[in-house]
């Protein structure tokens, strides 16, 4: 769909389009938790997984903007068939869709979990952030699903650690809430997994600016193309 065209025609005013992760990535890199910081990759996990990439403080988009898609790079050759076409897909087995999908089957499948009653909606009211809460409190079936979960996205994550040698992971997205719970797993992994020296290298941790970090981002990548150019200060 040709955006950028139907916007400046609705609204007569330039308009720049941005994938919404890379858009998050600038504005954890300039504004959040990556400041200071020159590599920087970053995954948001919400209801999917996308990526955005910080290299040599400049974000990077690729040919065609598309790059940083890390929802789609493939954990599981045999896994679940995704929406992109692919199969085994890091968003089919981290995303917060994935948690509630998971926790869901193993309870139609007769598993016990305090889920149920904790929905106050029977098995249609879990979420990924009920199952996180299940999780906290014990609850036996939500702490393996999560732990499913952040392994994948650690694979994940060891992956990209070793392509892009960041100095820093960070984390967004509904899922990043859950912190520890999501991100200790994938610490330990890229500790046990990455190419040594990279792993030494890089600090994970979740965005500081939440669901605010692609707004941020879109306004100084929105400064920067007007401008002609990136600008660091910004
Ligand atoms: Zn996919």
């Amino acid at each position: 769909m040709p955006l950028k065209t139907i916007l400046e025609e609705k609204f007569k005013v330039n308009t720049y389009i941005i994938n919404d992760a890379s858009a998050a990535a600038l504005g954890e890199h300039r504004r959040g938790s990556g400041r200071g910081v020159n590599h920087l990759v970053l995954f948001t996990v919400g209801t999917g997984i996308g990526g955005g990439i910080i290299a040599d403080g400049r974000l990077y988009l690729g040919a065609v903007g598309a790059a940083g898609e890390f929802g789609h790079m493939t954990v599981d050759a045999d896994g679940p068939r995704c929406g992109c076409g692919n199969t085994g897909c890091l968003e089919m087995l981290a995303s917060g869709t994935a948690v509630a999908r998971d926790a869901i089957k193993r309870i139609e499948e007769g598993e016990k979990s305090s889920l149920v009653s904790l929905s106050g909606n029977g098995i249609d009211g879990i979420t990924a952030e009920l199952v996180g809460e299940a999780a906290r409190r014990g609850d036996a079936l939500a702490s393996e699903v999560l732990a499913r979960a952040a392994y994948y996205l650690g694979i994940g994550m060891v992956n990209v650690v070793n392509i892009f040698n960041p100095e820093m992971v960070v984390v967004g997205g509904g899922m990043a809430g859950l912190g520890d719970l999501l991100l200790a797993p994938g610490r330990r992994m890229v500790a046990e997994r990455a190419f040594p020296v990279s792993s030494r290298a890089v600090r994970i941790v979740t965005a500081a600016l939440g669901n605010e970090a692609g707004v941020y981002g879109a306004a100084v990548f929105t400064r920067e193309q007007i401008k002609g150019g990136q600008d660091e200060s910004t």
